[in-house]
């Protein structure tokens, strides 16, 4: 028998930290990952020769001194990668039809370049940023201080629908484009839809207008060196070792993987969709109330995904990402099952080095529904059958039909293109119906959708991107919010505060 202090399922970034913390504690930690590659999200895959990053293309607040780039020293993540900061006057640009605006970084400079858009709208932009602004201070995690009185339930019972929209209706020039759409342009970072809560959208637009970046060379480095790390101080990550099981024996939990092998702990941290999680302990170690919450939790849309290398020298490298849309309603593209479809697209291109002039590898995201994927969903990757490969085909056109749209030039310069499916990603994330971000949180009913760290069943905990919010930042803060839970938030928060 396998025996640690804590067992963590599954190696997502989530996961990754927590055993960073507890092992840097002095704590005995296992990870087991049911894949061949740990970081569930971070995983990168190579064709022709090119790295692809499957879901982190940018993150937020790494600049000097902002809220990840202080978590990321402690994880001794800074010294081990090189960034690439996306353009200060757009790293974000949002297109409709041949109309395009930048979301800049820096607070100011965001009002500035929108108001060459949108003269005379001052004030509903200040309000705008006044509004993320004060939302953000609600979450005190967000600058490294302690949750002292709480005001977050001010803003997770808001709807972010209602604060963008009614921004501002004014239109750009004499165009259709309200200023509300622009802003809702990079909603897909949210999977934006009626029912985002206001917090997601203001601390996720916070981030990235503090400071955008890429990650030179792929997002795997960040789980090589927290892996790299954790064994350094004593743990174990155990690839290719799914976990099926969760039991108690002696007073300690007993997990059991697929391929046969026993672990005990003290405690356990589960990093994987809390269904799943909750689906592999016996009926009476967890409350049935607890179950049936838990199961009528609704998981955000899935994404169809192009993954394309291209010809050396025939398609720039854009310093920042395109979130094209058919249309100025952004609210609901994430539920749009067929007509029209796709009604956005992300496109953006891997960063492989710093100056780099054109691309080498371009992706381009938009929602799926599982539903359309449905019918092969008991088969697995590789063996799906024709009928699917047909299926794939077919969706790739449509979208590159939208793409070549805004990008004309972009079919003659494809090399190779890789297409992923909800499947795809359920089969190698292993989050239920390949869910773009895990549980849908909804202002409506923020209790339901929001899962706790600290369970009922002692010593038990969850991580990861459906505890405190997804996204790098999001998971980054969840793991320290879950490992606040063992070892006490203020001790913890003053190391981090220190660097380690
Ligand atoms: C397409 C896409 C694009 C994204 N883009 C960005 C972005 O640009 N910026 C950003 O900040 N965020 C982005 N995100 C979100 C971000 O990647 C995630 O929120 C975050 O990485 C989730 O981390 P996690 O710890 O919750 O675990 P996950 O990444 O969900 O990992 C869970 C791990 O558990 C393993 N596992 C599952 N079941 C078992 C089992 N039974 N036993 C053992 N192991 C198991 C899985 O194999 C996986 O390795 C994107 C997500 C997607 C899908």
């Amino acid at each position: 028998m396998n025996k640690f202090d804590v067992i963590i399922i599954g190696s997502g970034l989530g996961g990754l930290l927590c055993g960073y913390i507890l092992g840097k504690e002095g704590y005995h930690v296992c990870i087991l990952e049911k894949h061949s590659q740990p970081g569930g999200n971070l995983q990168t895959f190579t064709r022709h020769g090119q790295k692809f990053e499957t879901g982190v293309h940018y993150v937020g607040a790494l600049g000097p001194n902002q809220a990840l780039s202080r978590y990321w020293n402690y994880f001794g993540l800074l010294k081990e990668i090189d960034f690439q900061q996306l353009d200060a006057d757009g790293f974000d640009r949002i297109a409709f039809g041949d109309e395009e605006f930048p979301l800049a970084q820096g607070f100011e400079n965001f009002t500035t370049q929108l108001l060459k858009y949108f003269p005379g709208e001052q004030t509903s932009l200040n309000n705008y940023i006044k509004t993320i602004q004060e939302v953000v201070s609600a979450f005190p995690l967000y600058n490294l201080e302690i949750p002292k009185a709480h005001r977050e339930h001010l803003y997770t019972t808001r709807s972010a629908y209602d604060l963008i929209e009614k921004v501002s209706g004014i239109l750009y020039a004499n165009s259709k484009i309200p200023l509300s759409a622009v802003l809702a342009g990079n909603n897909y970072l949210y999977g934006g839809s009626g029912v985002s809560p206001l917090h997601m959208a203001s601390l996720i637009n916070h981030s990235f207008i503090s400071g955008a970046y890429r990650i030179i060379g792929g997002s795997d480095q960040i789980s090589q060196a927290l892996v790299k790390s954790i064994t350094n101080q004593g743990g174990t990550v155990i690839t290719r070792s799914e976990v099926n099981s969760i039991d108690r024996f002696q007073e300690k939990f007993l997990v059991k993987t697929l391929n046969g092998e026993a672990f005990l702990s003290t405690l356990v941290i589960s990093d994987i969709h809390p269904s799943l999680t909750l689906s592999m302990m016996p009926v009476e170690m967890v409350r049935p109330a607890y179950i049936k919450r838990i199961a009528s939790i609704q998981n955000t849309h899935s994404s169809f995904i192009l993954y394309l290398t291209v010809k050396p020298g025939t398609f720039p490298y854009y310093n920042y990402n395109y979130y094209f849309h058919s249309s100025t309603d952004c609210w609901d593209e994430s539920s749009t099952t067929e007509v029209p479809w796709p009604g956005m697209f992300l496109l953006s291109t891997g960063c492989h080095m710093k100056a780099q002039k054109f691309a080498e590898t371009v992706t381009i995201l938009t929602y799926m529904r599982f539903e359309e994927v449905e019918q092969w969903k008991n088969t697995t990757v590789g063996k799906r059958g024709q009928e699917y490969l047909d299926f794939k085909k077919n969706m790739a056109d449509k979208l590159l039909k939208l793409v070549s749209q805004k990008f004309p030039m972009l079919p003659a310069a494809i090399n190779h293109m890789e297409i992923s499916t909800p499947l795809t990603y359920r089969d190698y994330t292993g989050i239920p119906e390949g869910a773009l971000y895990g549980i849908q949180k909804n202002f409506k009913e923020p209790l339901l959708t929001t899962v706790m760290p600290r369970t009922k069943i002692p010593n038990f905990y969850f991580t990861g991107q459906n505890t405190n919010l997804h996204g790098v930042l999001g998971v980054t803060i969840g793991s320290v919010v879950t490992c606040g839970e063992i070892l006490g938030l203020e001790y913890l928060l003053k190391k981090i505060q220190h660097g380690g």
